[in-house]
């Protein structure tokens, strides 16, 4: 039988398909199968460098369309034994002594960035990181921004209306006041959507605006799990009664982006692609200090934000590079610089 993974909880699968939800554990031969240790970062195969047993690393996902078998061991009613092929996923990094991929969720329409634009304020870096995990795994992202009831809306668009210009859309939300409520649920509707977003966001207050209990519910399954969900023991996914899934990361802080740490990162911000290629070091140019960069340049010209470019350095790991070049005012303190700088942008970072 083929069906749908929709939950995990210590080493028991959910899995639903059209007659029904079948628990399932799975098969020693896929735990063992389906760990690939990290290849080198630039090889687009992965292969398998060993193969051993695991139980801390998981090589079912949520979302998973897999082959299970009913009438599986005592304790459950199927047994998975194989995953199908994955459209796209989201994965982190296992804990343990290798970096060794974990596949967190999987045939994902869309990643739905849930930041606060104040109390506590989403860090502009975060939604950006965010993002990147999302360009890596080449999945579309959207940006909800809540509690916007707290703040003045210039001083809202003025932020995230970034996020617009390079063509992420963004949905302003208050669930105090019902704002935006209709509009978010018009962007969840009908897709399969992973929320990504820290505790205390507002997440809960807008999915129970969007569905009553819906945050309830969904908060009740990360409360099992306790403070930070490191361990991805037990996750799930929601059917929305308009039509629809979706899947809760809380606390989950890295995905892909620790996948190609040796990759041009402006890749994965999509205002600066254009620029790309047009440097004077070619490829070789880290978009930092070099002369001639297109990159540099377009943030002096005030065609890149100055937040983006900042968070850009941080990703690639250039953040005292980034942070100095600022300060001093070197290079790109022109235009949108001098406008931005100042407390906000200081606070950011
Ligand atoms: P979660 O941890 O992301 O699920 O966040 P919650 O939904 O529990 O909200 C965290 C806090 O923010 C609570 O005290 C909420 O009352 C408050 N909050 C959530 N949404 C809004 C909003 O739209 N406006 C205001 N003013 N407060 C909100």
């Amino acid at each position: 039988m083929t069906g749908t993974v929709t939950r995990k909880t210590h080493g028991i699968y959910t899995v639903k398909n059209n007659e029904g939800e079948f628990l399932c554990r799975i098969s020693n031969k896929l735990r063992k199968d389906l760990v690939y240790p990290i290849a080198s970062n630039r090889s687009l195969r992965k292969r398998v460098v060993e193969v051993r047993d695991i139980k801390k690393i998981d090589p079912v996902a949520i979302g998973d369309n897999v082959n299970f078998k009913l009438g599986g061991d005592e304790e459950g009613r199927g047994m998975i034994d194989e995953v199908l092929p994955r459209r796209n996923s989201m994965s982190r990094l296992g804990a343990g002594r290798k970096p060794i991929e974990q596949v967190i969720v999987s045939n994902i329409d869309q990643a739905v960035i849930v930041a606060s634009v104040t109390y506590p304020k989403t860090n502009l870096f975060s939604i950006d990181r965010y993002l990147a995990d999302a360009e890596i795994s080449e999945i579309p992202a959207v940006i909800i921004a809540t509690k916007t009831d707290l703040l003045e809306v210039d001083d809202i668009k003025k932020e995230y209306g970034i996020y617009q210009s390079i063509g992420y859309p963004v949905v302003y939300t208050s669930s105090k006041d019902g704002v935006g409520i209709e509009e978010a649920k018009e962007v969840l509707r009908n897709k399969r959507s992973v929320l990504l977003g820290r505790s205390g966001v507002g997440k809960s207050s807008l999915l129970n605006a969007m569905q009553p209990d819906l945050g309830l519910k969904v908060r009740e399954v990360y409360n099992k799990t306790g403070e930070g969900m490191h361990t991805t023991t037990h996750l799930e996914m929601f059917e929305l009664e308009f039509g629809g899934e979706i899947v809760d990361t809380p606390g989950m802080r890295e995905f892909g982006v620790w996948r190609g740490r040796d990759m041009d990162w402006a890749t994965l911000f999509p205002e600066m692609r254009p620029f790309l290629g047009g440097c004077k070091f070619g490829e070789g140019c880290k978009h930092l200090t070099e002369p001639g960069c297109k990159i540099t340049e377009a943030v002096s010209a005030g065609q890149i934000a100055v937040s983006r470019y900042r968070s850009y350095c941080k990703l690639a790991g250039n953040s005292e590079t980034a942070v100095r070049n600022i300060k001093e005012g070197r290079k790109i303190e022109t235009g949108l610089m001098r406008r931005n700088r100042g407390a906000d942008l200081e606070s950011e970072y």
